[in-house]
């Protein structure tokens, strides 16, 4: 499947569908426990900066194959929200990023829900 990187975004971080998780502890464990090449907590992609950080992914995602998993909202709005940065530069979201809902999961949920998703996207790229 190549490198996988993880994006935690978190709808500022007072998002009450947040509220049961540790963000922290969580980020930490995908880092220190799942086959990722990098994990990050980014505040909100859906707003201007976080456009432009998409925008700058988009040129990592050509340079080094990098596929991005995001942990957050839900596939639909992901694709919404973000997705329409792919497809203005030619690409398919689908075929680079895996979105994930992690809304109103407590950290261990959200880690299971993120590992199994992850190990599930490796075997269908395999
Ligand atoms: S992309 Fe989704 S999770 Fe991230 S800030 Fe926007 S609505 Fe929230």
């Amino acid at each position: 499947m190549g490198k996988v990187g993880f994006i935690l975004c978190v709808c500022t971080g007072d998002c009450p569908g947040f509220a049961s998780m540790n963000v922290w502890d969580l980020i930490n464990q995908v880092r220190l426990a799942l086959p990722v090449e990098w994990a990050i907590v980014h505040p909100q992609l859906c707003e201007t900066d976080g456009d432009r950080f998409t925008k700058n992914l988009l040129e990592l995602i050509r340079q080094n194959q990098l596929k991005y998993f995001i942990a957050g909202c839900s596939p639909n709005m992901q694709r919404k929200l973000i997705g329409t940065h792919f497809k203005e530069a030619g690409l398919n979201f689908e075929d680079w990023v895996m979105p994930l809902d992690v809304r109103n999961m407590t950290t261990d949920q959200a880690f299971d829900a993120i590992e199994s998703q992850l190990e599930k996207w490796v075997k269908i790229d395999d």
